[in-house]
């Protein structure tokens, strides 16, 4: 019901209205505005992801524009001297079409990286590609060890089991940087959790199995009780600083993540950007309702 009043309104919203609701989320439609908002979170000692907007495709010319807007993104961000990693949605590069065609792309954004010292995140999308994502992944993790890392959803009722086994196929490597989430995606209950605190209870869990792995840590959240939990498992286990980072999208809760900062803990903010901003932010409005709430708080309360 509330999702088709939402489907309903976003029809006749004009593209002016909802980038009043997206523009504090979004860097803006081009490179240069992502590299703006780089710079100003790079002064602040805090690090980026960038994110360039664009998923589910499955035109060739749609995925030939995105791989090479990545690689000029990459190429321009060193020359800038900018303190960035790079994240990818494998949707973007044909995962959907052909995985060898998505591999091969990938690995080209990554060869890029490479060649200017930054690291790419592969995010986790919906559960259509879980497997194919985390087989991706293994496979390039083994080609570049050092630059490739992953996400994991902790309401996905599988994914202990799934970190369990990645580290156990490379026992003697650290994996790069493991980023936990809560999940964005709506999935149905067989697979996926769905109470509130049952998902900061997996979350937790997640985050403790790869404290105890010493996997690298990318806190991923803006729930101050997660934030919290994950405080109490670094002083927990003692995990050094270089083995954690918090992680949070541009725009939201930036009181929380200045006072994470301010304890000393690396920070590091997803930055998305470009001309897909519409079809994004609207098709994120009418998968998950909820995120309206969001927006529609945060334009009337900070923090
Ligand atoms: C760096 C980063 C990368 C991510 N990558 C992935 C990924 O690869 N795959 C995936 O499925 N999910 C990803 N997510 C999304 C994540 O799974 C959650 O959906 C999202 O972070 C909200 O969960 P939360 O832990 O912040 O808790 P919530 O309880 O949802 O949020 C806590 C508070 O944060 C604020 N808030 C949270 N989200 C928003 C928002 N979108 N707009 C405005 N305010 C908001 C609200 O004030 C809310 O009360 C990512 C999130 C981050 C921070």
């Amino acid at each position: 019901m509330f999702n088709k009043l939402i489907v309903g309104i976003l029809q006749y919203m004009p593209e002016s209205l909802v980038w009043i609701f997206s523009k504090r989320y979004i860097a803006g439609k081009t490179r240069e505005d992502a590299f703006r908002v780089t710079r100003e979170l790079n002064q602040q000692g805090i690090k980026v992801s960038l994110d360039l907007l664009g998923e589910f495709t499955t035109r060739r010319e749609n995925i030939d524009y995105y791989k090479s807007e990545y690689i000029k993104t990459i190429f321009e961000a060193a020359y800038k001297k900018q303190d960035v990693s790079i994240s990818v949605k494998p949707t973007m590069f044909g995962l959907l079409l052909d995985k060898e065609m998505c591999y091969n792309n990938l690995r080209d954004i990554i060869l890029e990286a490479v060649s200017c010292n930054y690291f790419v995140q592969i995010d986790m999308e919906d559960s259509q590609c879980t497997d194919a994502e985390i087989a991706l992944f293994n496979r390039l993790y083994r080609e570049f060890p050092d630059r490739v890392g992953f996400v994991f959803q902790a309401y996905m009722r599988r994914t202990l089991d799934d970190i369990q086994k990645l580290a156990e196929m490379h026992p003697q490597k650290d994996l790069g940087s493991i980023r936990i989430c809560k999940g964005i995606y709506v999935e149905p209950e067989e697979i996926a959790y769905k109470g509130k605190q049952e998902i900061r209870d997996h979350f937790l869990n997640d985050l403790e199995y790869m404290f105890q792995r010493n996997i690298f840590a990318a806190i991923a959240t803006h729930d101050r009780k997660l934030v919290e939990g994950a405080y109490r498992l670094i002083e927990k286990y003692k995990v050094l600083v270089d083995r954690f980072e918090f992680q949070m999208l541009f725009g939201v809760t930036p009181g929380l993540r200045q006072s994470i900062v301010k304890k000393g803990y690396a920070m590091r903010v997803y930055v998305p950007f470009g001309k897909d901003w519409y079809n994004y932010c609207t098709r994120r409005l009418k998968e998950n309702p909820f995120v309206m709430w969001h927006l529609i708080k945060a334009l009337v309360v900070r923090n």
